[in-house]
């Protein structure tokens, strides 16, 4: 018997060996999958156990609308324990799974604070996600963060908005030009939409700067602004259709974005656009 399943039975007042238990099912990962699953479930004859490391869940479509500032992280986010609130026999615990062993059906998990939680099983449902890949280059996430989680998207907020007060306090175009040059690896969804917000996100502090925020943005010229989108293949979208790929590619024509395909480049600290000072979101491989 785990540390959980005696704090399942206490809590239920049945004592450990008291009245027969439904069916136990853990889901580890509360995504959309888990989330659905555990829903489901919700109204069933089983006790459901949610587990997630973060107890959060995210709705990861508008992750790229956080990390531009146009929403805030509770807009695209709300607590599990809060979504089954009134589910009675779901219970959502923050942990982080490390391991599980099929053989005594019990998953490992740690807590927040590093101790050990193992909570066992009649059926599991594994529905962790999946990682970005930086395409066997790890090293790039140093220079370049990922759009995966909220904690990303707080990053690239930071990068970005960082980068446009700094060019601010700088004198002359030439100086400006590497903190207002933003590359983005990756045109997929991520990057296309990225890509356009960040360039958006320049003409709107050119209307700030013009109008409502005139005292405040005295010397960004956000037409200074260049955001580059590179991808290795062929063309922007290219899981889409060929014609929602040429209608993307136009939007991003039309918005500024200079998008360059066949693109396959070597991320070297020291060198601009792909630089250590220029602003370089990774929008591949979620
Ligand atoms: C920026 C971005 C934009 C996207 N836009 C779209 C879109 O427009 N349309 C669309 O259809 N899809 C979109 N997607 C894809 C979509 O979000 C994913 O397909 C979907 O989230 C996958 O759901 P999932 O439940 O499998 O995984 P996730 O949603 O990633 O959920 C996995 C969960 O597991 C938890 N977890 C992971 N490992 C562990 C562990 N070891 N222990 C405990 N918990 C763990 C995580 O905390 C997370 O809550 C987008 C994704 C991203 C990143």
């Amino acid at each position: 018997m785990t540390d959980h399943d005696a704090a399942v039975a206490a809590a239920s007042g049945r004592g450990l060996h008291g009245v027969r238990q439904p069916p136990r099912v853990v889901v580890v990962g509360g995504g959309f999958a888990g989330l659905f699953a555990a829903r489901r479930l919700a109204h069933g004859p089983v006790q459901v156990t949610l587990l997630d490391r973060t107890g959060v869940r995210l709705f990861q479509p508008l992750l790229y609308q956080v990390a531009t500032g146009l929403l805030s992280e509770g807009q695209i986010s709300s607590p599990l324990r809060r979504l089954f609130r009134r589910h009675r026999n779901v219970e959502c615990l923050v942990a982080d799974v490390h391991d599980v062993d099929v053989t005594t059906r019990v998953v490992h998990a740690r807590r927040a604070d590093g101790t050990e939680l193992r909570v066992s099983y009649d059926h599991l449902i594994v529905a962790a996600g999946v990682q970005q890949s930086y395409f066997g280059h790890d090293e790039y996430a140093r220079y370049a963060p990922g759009l995966k989680s909220m904690d990303d998207a707080l990053v690239i907020r930071r990068r970005v908005y960082q980068a446009f007060e700094v060019a601010e306090a700088l004198p002359t175009a030439e100086q400006r030009r590497p903190w207002l040059t933003f590359v983005l690896v990756g045109a997929g969804p991520t990057g296309v939409e990225l890509a356009g917000r960040i360039r958006e996100l320049a003409g709107q502090i050119r209307e700030l700067a013009t109008r409502t925020l005139r005292e405040v943005f005295r010397t960004i010229d956000p037409g200074e602004a260049r955001v580059l989108l590179l991808d290795g293949g062929d063309r922007a979208l290219a899981s889409f259709s060929r014609g929602l790929s040429g209608a993307a590619t136009a939007t991003l024509q039309r918005l500024g974005v200079e998008l360059s395909t066949g693109t396959r480049r070597r991320c070297r600290p020291a060198s601009t656009p792909c630089s250590g000072r220029g602003r370089q979101p990774w929008t591949g491989g979620l």
